[in-house]
């Protein structure tokens, strides 16, 4: 035990963001690391994820996850190495997926850790493409969208983690269309050339409404969104009769201030027989061993590929997180730490 860490850096949040976060409502502490807990391991985090939902948890608001505490470690999903166990089942050299990221080193639960297998994939897949965000663009598209064959798909956010993966399940299962937006002409390019999008526009371009129809002259039959706001208006005015929508995030409002007004046109959702259905990836984790099997075999054919910008240094945890909400991530934001 003598080679365990005396102190690990941890991510605090100081103060609550009004608006746009910034780096001066987060500290990075220097903090003991002890020996772990009866029915706890200590890991050596490899990777950790920052995602868009964490802006919410800075808020101090009732939510489906609790708020980020004042002057307390952040936490999110991360992997790593145990380096110390004190439970039953984990060994020194285990690999594990786990919460409790923002940090250099986790007393983890034992309960609250899943083991993972470094030589099936990538450590950093695993929050990812075969992890949270892959699970939910999986279940969103199929489970929640009732996607079918011969569909036409618009998918926003597409170039992020999950909007990536949505567009090439889509065109995996047999899709009529696959169209995305995505918020530089670079990412654009990728989203046609390396993933195989049918088409994709650039939403910093000019009206959604208008880039959309062009883009889907026929209408679309699902939706899947990750922007709200203007996409979800656009997408109610292109959709088809009995077009479904499946509201996985509303990223352009996450730091506003105000009420935004779209959508205006609610009232299509009528004559249309429109279906907008909110999803939460937590209650499809049924699904996992299923995704998994599908996922893994996808990649293994080279049908389905997936991206991630790594920014590496826990010192680096915040910027990697607002650079996330700048769009400046292609795939999967993750950051390296104890590399
Ligand atoms: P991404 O990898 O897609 O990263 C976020 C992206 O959002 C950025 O890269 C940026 O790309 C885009 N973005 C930022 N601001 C705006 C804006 N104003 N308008 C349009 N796009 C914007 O993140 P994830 O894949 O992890 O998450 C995607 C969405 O899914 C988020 O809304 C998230 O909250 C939601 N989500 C919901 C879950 C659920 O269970 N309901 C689970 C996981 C994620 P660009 O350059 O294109 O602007």
């Amino acid at each position: 035990m003598s080679a365990l860490p005396t102190t690990g850096r941890e991510w605090h949040l100081t103060a609550r963001p009004d608006g746009w976060p910034t780096p001066a409502d987060f500290a990075l502490r220097e903090v003991p690391v002890s020996e772990p807990a009866e029915g706890r391991i200590l890991v050596r985090n490899l990777f950790f994820s920052v995602d868009p939902y964490m802006r919410g948890r800075m808020n101090d608001v009732k939510s489906y996850t609790p708020p980020f505490q004042l002057d307390k470690p952040m936490d999110g999903g991360a992997v790593g190495e145990v380096i110390a166990s004190n439970a039953e089942g984990f060994a020194v050299g285990d690999h594990v997926l786990h919460g409790l990221g923002w940090r250099e080193y986790a007393h983890v639960p034992a309960k609250y850790a899943t083991k993972v297998d470094p030589s099936a994939a990538p450590l950093s897949a695993y929050l990812g493409v075969l992890g949270m965000t892959g699970l939910t663009a999986y279940a969103g598209l199929f489970e929640v969208a009732s996607f079918k064959e011969g569909d036409t798909v618009f998918v926003s956010g597409a170039a992020g983690a999950v909007g990536s993966q949505v567009g090439q399940m889509a065109r995996i299962k047999g899709a009529a269309r696959v169209i995305g937006s995505a918020g530089s002409d670079e990412k654009v390019r990728h989203l046609v050339d390396d993933l195989g999008f049918d088409a994709a526009f650039n939403y910093k371009n000019g009206p959604v409404t208008k880039q959309l129809r062009e883009a889907a002259p026929d209408g679309i039959d699902v939706y899947f969104d990750n922007v709200g706001g203007e996409h979800l208006e656009a997408a109610i005015t292109s959709f088809n009769v009995h077009g479904r929508a499946t509201i996985c995030g509303m990223i352009s409002q996450y730091n506003s201030t105000e009420a935004t007004p779209a959508p205006r046109n609610l009232a299509l959702v009528i004559g249309k027989r429109l279906r907008l259905q909110g999803m939460l990836v937590g209650d499809h984790v049924a699904l996992q061993p299923q995704f998994v099997e599908d996922v893994a075999g996808w990649i293994a054919s080279g049908e389905l590929t997936y991206q991630e910008t790594v920014v590496e240094g826990v010192e680096q945890g915040v910027e990697a997180f607002l650079g996330l909400l700048r769009g400046e991530n292609t795939g999967k934001m993750i950051v390296a730490v104890n590399q």
